[in-house]
Order: structure tokens, then C-alpha cells, then sequence
């Protein structure tokens, strides 16, 4: 090689752009999701781990987060989350909860549970047992807390969040094992701590090796955003437990409301297909009429005999009713719905999945990424923040201590103090979609039955109201 040749080598080494140099993070978290924006909040809010230096990356364009405060008062989006006192209390004092927009909150204090093959019934209640709120009310209050903790640090900040960008690769740096994550603008970070706030199909987790184990539960979470009749007197969360899953209608404010219904594959197809009018009668057929009705109508749609299908409802719905007083029916369905917001409607595959550990050497896993939960209880987020104040708590310790933050001496008890709280949660859940997806007579007698003597019991019923509500 040529003097001149191996001078100008040497020149275009040196000044090679140092972004194939990796920067060099105290945290780097992955997914900008409840669960990951909480967790960049709790952790500059602490007057411990405030000094950190994190970086947190979303594969998403966070424009919806940050525009939300421009939102149409009256139009609620169809992702929304029941928050538990305890969840909300948590993002009080990290003073996010001073952020979110109020009137679009709604809270609850009691859920009428019934039978959609018998009469059994079971009341819970408690003042404010949980908050209707959207997701992205929730994500724009922890985007707007991170941007005020911004504004009042005197030095650099040390969070940048980056949106519109994926991790793509994630390899360990063979020197000293700290991982380095790969992104889609072509950046790499290496990062003492791994956090993989990232979803159910964490890349973290997979990277990590840690092992999840769980199932679909073949069955689909239909979403969307209804009007009703008039806006109820009082807030009440109503949940009918169908044989293809619960159907429930949770309060938004006015004469808002929100729908989960939990479905079988095909049918949330069709619901997600049918026109407005159909589903919206459907919906209203869901909390009254016999499975066998509802049956008789979802094979009619499959077979696309849908003309003069809704007003046929619409009859039945009336037969059925007129077995009621006025007060009765106001006292054992919810206000009937009168349309549906547009291209509100949406379906999402409902899985039970738990990982085997939410730490290894240098990552730490957070919300859907370690554990999904069927929606019955509405638990998943609430989950996902419990994940994140324990995660917050052991950082701090380890940084009190003046350990390593990303050894799993200091991430261990995150995960000792989450894992069984979880796991008994998870599997509270999985047992009441089985108990009611059986649909044979003696089997439906016997969780009336339970349903009817639950409701009577208050020790019980208080057990589930604090299972519910966290309190
Ligand atoms: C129908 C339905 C109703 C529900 N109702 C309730 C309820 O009432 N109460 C409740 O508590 N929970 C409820 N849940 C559960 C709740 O929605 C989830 O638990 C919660 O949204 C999970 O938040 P997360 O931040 O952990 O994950 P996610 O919201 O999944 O966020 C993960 C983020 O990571 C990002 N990401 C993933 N991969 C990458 C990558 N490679 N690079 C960069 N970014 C990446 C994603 O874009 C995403 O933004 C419900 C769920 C469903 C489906």
C-alpha cells in the first residue's frame, strides 16, 4: 500500500461521523406506551434517579400524544382503560395526574355483573372503585409531566425520547456485556440498564431470553366508542357474561360510553364489518336477549342475510324489556346505546401471557412486556404501573446504595415484589373467563348460584371490590 493510500486511510478513519459511535445511556427504555412514558416520568421526577441519563425510543409517531389537548371535547378515542385508585394515586405523586384532561375522566363507583344465561346477578361498589380514562389522555399527561420536569432542570435534562424509530437489533457489547440496541435511523445506544416497555411482543424480552408462557384465548376484545340514549344518572360499569365472552358498557362522561366486547374470532370479524345501526343494536341485544337469539343473529350476518336484521332486533330488544317495570329496567341494564362513534369500532386478540422473570444481567421488563391479561377485570395497565413504581423504588435503593443499577442485585426485588401479585392476578382472571365460557346446565346453575350467594357474602365481595380497585 501506498504512503499517500495509507495516510488517507488513517484521515478517513479519523474522521469516520462519530454516530457509529454508540451513545452511552445510564437507561434506555423500549416503547413509549403507558407503561414506558410512566416510567421515564417516575424516574426524572425522583430526587434520586433524576440525574440519570435515559434515552426512550418509540416505534410509533407520538404526534396523537402530544396534540391530544386539541382533541374535540365531545370525541372520545376508542382505547380506554379502567385505572385503579392505586394506579391514579401513583401518578399523582410523580404530578402527572395534574396534567390530564379532567373532563374527559370518568369515574365509577359501582359494576353490575350478570349472567347472560341466567338471572344471577352481583352488585360491586365501592366510591370511585375505578377511572374511565383514554389511553392517550393518560400517555399525554406523562408526556407533559416529563416536558414541565424539562423546563424546571436548571442543567441538562438527560431524557431524550425519540419517536417514529424502532429497535431493530440488540447485541451485547462483548467487552463489558452492556447491551447495544440498534436503531432504524441507524444510532446505536448502549445502555447500562435495558428496559423493555415494549409490549407483548417485547424485542427486549426476546433478546433477554427470558421465557413467556401463556395462550390466545381464540377470543378477539371488540372496542368502540358509543352514545347513549341520555347521559345515566349515576356511573355504573355494566358486564354481561356471555358464552363467547363478556360484553361491558363503561361510563365515559354525558352520554359517553365504551365498549369491550370480549368475542369470538368470527364474530368480532363481523362486528367490526357490520354497519353502524346493526351494531349498535346488537350491542343492546348483547345485554339483554338469549344466547340463543344472539346466535340466530350472528348466523344470519355470516350469512349475509342482513337486510331488515336491525329493526328485527330492535323487536326482540322490545319483547324482552316489556318483561320489566321501567324500574327494573333501569336498575338491571345499562342506558340503551344509540349509535356508534365512527370508524371507532376495532378488535384486539386477547392472550394470557406471563414471562418466567421481568430481570436478567443489565434488562429489566415492564407491563404487557412481562405479562397480558385478559380485559374482564380491566387490570392489564394498573398491572403495568405497579411494574413501574416497583421498578422505580428498586432503582433508587440500588442508586442510595451506590450499586450498579443494571445488576440484577438491585433489579431482583422489582421482580420478587411484582411476580406473585401478578401471577395470582393473571390467574384470578383466567379462571373467570373459563367458569364462563361453559355453557352447560348444570354448570351454569352452579356459577348462578355462586354469582347470587356472592353477592350476599360482603367479605367476599369486599375481596373483589379491593381485587378491582386496588384499594
Ligand atoms: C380491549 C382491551 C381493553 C383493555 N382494558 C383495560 C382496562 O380497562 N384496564 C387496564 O388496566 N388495562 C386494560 N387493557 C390492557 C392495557 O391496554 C395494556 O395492558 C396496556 O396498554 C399495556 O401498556 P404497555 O405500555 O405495557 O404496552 P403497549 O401499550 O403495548 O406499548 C408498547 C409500546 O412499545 C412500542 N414498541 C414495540 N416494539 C418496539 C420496537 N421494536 N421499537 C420501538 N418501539 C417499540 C410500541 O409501539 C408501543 O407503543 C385492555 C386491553 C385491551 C386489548
Amino acid at each position: 500500500m501506498s504512503l499517500i493510500f495509507r495516510r488517507a486511510l488513517a484521515y478517513a478513519v479519523d474522521s469516520a461521523p462519530k454516530s457509529f459511535e454508540p451513545k452511552v445511556v445510564d437507561v434506555l427504555v423500549v416503547g413509549g406506551g403507558p407503561a414506558g412514558l410512566t416510567l421515564a416520568a417516575g424516574l426524572k421526577n425522583s430526587p434520586i434517579a433524576r440525574e440519570l441519563k435515559i434515552s426512550l425510543i418509540e416505534g410509533f409517531n407520538l404526534q396523537p400524544v402530544k396534540d391530544f389537548h386539541n382533541n374535540p371535547p365531545d370525541q372520545f378515542s376508542n382505547r380506554v382503560v379502567s385505572l385503579t385508585p392505586q394506579s391514579i394515586e401513583y401518578l399523582q405523586k410523580i404530578g402527572s395526574w395534574n396534567h390530564i384532561k379532567e373532563e374527559r375522566v370518568q369515574p365509577y363507583d359501582e359494576i353490575i355483573v350478570t349472567e347472560g344465561i341466567s338471572d344471577a346477578r352481583l352488585n360491586l361498589d365501592t366510591p370511585e372503585l375505578a377511572t374511565m380514562v383514554e389511553n392517550l389522555n393518560l400517555q399525554s399527561s406523562l408526556y407533559q409531566r416529563i416536558k414541565e420536569l424539562e423546563s424546571q432542570s436548571e442543567d441538562n435534562f438527560g431524557l431524550d425520547i425519540l419517536d417514529n424509530t424502532k429497535v431493530t437489533i440488540i447485541e451485547k457489547d462483548p467487552i463489558n456485556n452492556w447491551p447495544i440496541v440498534h436503531l432504524s435511523n441507524g444510532e446505536k445506544i448502549k445502555t447500562r440498564l435495558l428496559v423493555g416497555a415494549d409490549g407483548f411482543n417485547s424485542p427486549v424480552r426476546k433478546f433477554s431470553g427470558i421465557e413467556s408462557r401463556g395462550w390466545f384465548y381464540n377470543r378477539f376484545g371488540v372496542v368502540g366508542t358509543l352514545k347513549l340514549e341520555y347521559a345515566p344518572y349515576r356511573s355504573i360499569g355494566w358486564q354481561r357474561f356471555l358464552p363467547t365472552g363478556p360484553i361491558a358498557l363503561l361510563p365515559l362522561p354525558n352520554d359517553n360510553a365504551t365498549l369491550v366486547w370480549s368475542q369470538t374470532i368470527e364474530n368480532s370479524e363481523l362486528l367490526t364489518q357490520i354497519g353502524d345501526d346493526l351494531f349498535v343494536e346488537l350491542v343492546n341485544a348483547g345485554f339483554i336477549l338469549e344466547d340463543i337469539e344472539m346466535r340466530y343473529y350472528y348466523r344470519k350476518i355470516k350469512a349475509g342475510e342482513t337486510k331488515g336484521l336491525t329493526d328485527d332486533i330492535k323487536w326482540r330488544v322490545s319483547i324482552a324489556s316489556k318483561k320489566y317495570t321501567e324500574d327494573e329496567l333501569d336498575e338491571k341494564f345499562p342506558v340503551k346505546v344509540i349509535s356508534v362513534n365512527e370508524k371507532s369500532r376495532a378488535r384486539f386478540p386477547l392472550r394470557l401471557s406471563h414471562a418466567d422473570s421481568y430481570v436478567s444481567d443489565r434488562i429489566a421488563l415492564v407491563g404487557d412486556a412481562a405479562h397480558t391479561t385478559h380485559p374482564l377485570a380491566g387490570q392489564g395497565l394498573n398491572m403495568g404501573q405497579g411494574d413501574v413504581q416497583q421498578l422505580v423504588k428498586a432503582i433508587e435503593i440500588g442508586l442510595q446504595r451506590g450499586l450498579d443499577i443494571g445488576n440484577t442485585l438491585v433489579l431482583e426485588p422489582y421482580w420478587a415484589n411484582r411476580y406473585p401479585e401478578n401471577h395470582m392476578l393473571l390467574g384470578v382472571v383466567d379462571k373467570l373467563h373459563k367458569l364462563y365460557s361453559f355453557t352447560s346446565e348444570p354448570m351454569v346453575q352452579l356459577r348462578s348460584f355462586g354469582l347470587n350467594a356472592l353477592n350476599q357474602i360482603s367479605f367476599i365481595k369486599n375481596f373483589m371490590v379491593k381485587t378491582i380497585s386496588g384499594k
